[in-house]
């Protein structure tokens, strides 16, 4: 018998925490390292979102259990919030307040899937998502998706991919890590297909607020209210309101499917500290001005990191449309040698960058797109300049 269970056993840590811890601790050890790694706001939290949650500490309330599916008042703030940002219309019942984004995907994935069920993933995908779905026994289904169609997938290659054990679709838009942006054509055709298919769609909203030029999102079940029955929206505070460490996200899901998620909830974890709860409310009913500034300080890094990324010899790479990660492809730079070492593939080139030039991009191959390196742009405008000035002096080499 072994000691680690198969399924756990079986599970790949995070690449990008991975990265990004790596990276932190050569910083700790006095390194001048570059972190292109996690996606992370260099900005604090807003001082409204601080200051309610140092009030929180004070309350004796918050030093107690409470109920396990969020504090009430926060559940209907995110349902309010829903409404303005994205216009579902949706109860406070229907809300599953989690411990980040993230836990909000294992939540849902735990409540839906049974072994043997397929879920489709167009990649490149973000780094978590096949984890749980193999945890709970299901498979998941790689769609590839390139460059030509802007790393979109297409309702053709969705119904290609599709069983009689599919279950569940990931729709990620505005996407980490390709930056991609659906249109809402493209986001209404695939939620019509997913209801005449009877599919669930798990729709990752984290980044709703992040998309820049003419690209907006759009919220799949807005678009085709019919899929409500059948939809899971994921969302948090973390990357609008620059709370990565504060950890609350949320589920909105149908009532049977709530219920069901709360109950697991409350073995797993009760409730989601009261603390950062109160942030995250602090954050959600609040105006959206700090964000406003957020984007205009990531638009102008997105488009600097563009002219750079598209100046580096063998580079090429698309204009990110949302999110905060470029996903240049250095298919033109394997098979050179840097710094003595040959480079045959984005995984030893992370591993070049890293220890030659000190930056840290993650690799391709952690979201099932090797050839490719994901760089985030949401590190101050100085780091920027210098990182990629010392990825362009190590290529130039
Ligand atoms: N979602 C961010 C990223 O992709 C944070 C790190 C993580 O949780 O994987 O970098």
């Amino acid at each position: 018998m072994s000691r680690i269970s198969e399924r756990v056993g079986a599970i790949t840590p995070s690449a990008t925490l991975a990265v990004d811890a790596r990276a932190k601790a050569l910083k700790a050890a006095g390194e001048d390292v570059i972190v292109f790694a996690a996606g992370e706001p260099d900005f604090p939290s807003p001082a409204h979102v601080v200051e309610a949650a140092a009030a929180a500490c004070r309350d004796a309330r918050n030093h107690r259990y409470t109920p396990a599916a969020g504090l009430p008042e926060l559940r209907a703030a995110v349902a309010a919030k829903t409404r303005r940002d994205s216009g579902l219309e949706v109860e406070a019942s229907q809300v599953v307040v989690t411990n980040g984004g993230k836990h909000a995907i294992y939540t849902a994935f735990a409540t839906l899937l049974d072994p043997g069920d397929e879920v489709l993933l167009p990649s490149p995908y973000w780094t978590t998502y096949p984890e749980p779905v193999a945890l709970f026994g299901a498979k998941a289904v790689v769609i590839p998706t390139d460059a030509a169609s802007g790393f979109k997938v297409s309702v053709d290659q969705l119904e290609a991919a599709t069983t009689e054990r599919t279950k569940v679709l990931v729709f990620v838009s505005p996407s980490n890590p390709s930056g991609a942006v659906y249109s809402p054509e493209q986001v209404a055709a695939i939620g019509r297909w997913a209801v005449e298919r009877g599919i669930w769609v798990l729709t990752d909203e984290i980044y709703e607020h992040l998309t820049y030029d003419d690209h907006r999102s759009s919220s799949m079940p807005v678009l085709v209210p019919e899929l409500a029955d059948r939809c899971v929206v994921v969302n948090g505070v973390a990357k609008t309101y620059a709370m990565t460490g504060w950890r609350v996200g949320w589920m909105i899901s149908p009532p049977d499917v709530s219920a069901a998620a709360a109950g697991l909830q409350s073995h797993a974890t009760s409730n989601v500290a009261n603390v950062s709860q109160r942030a995250a409310l602090a954050a959600v009913s609040g105006s959206l001005d700090d964000v406003v500034h957020m984007r205009e300080a990531f638009d102008r890094r997105r488009r600097r990191m563009f002219e750079l990324l598209s100046a580096l010899p063998g580079v090429t790479c698309l204009r990110p449309e949302g999110a905060f990660y470029a996903f240049p492809s250095f298919e033109g730079v394997l098979g050179r040698e840097l710094a003595g070492r040959r480079v045959d593939s984005t995984l030893v080139l992370a591993e070049v960058f890293l220890e030659q030039a000190k930056v840290a991009v993650v690799p391709g191959e952690a979201f099932a797109s090797p050839g490719y390196a994901r760089l985030s742009f949401a590190l101050g405008d100085d780091d920027l300049e210098e990182g990629m000035g010392r990825l362009a002096k190590l290529l130039a080499g």
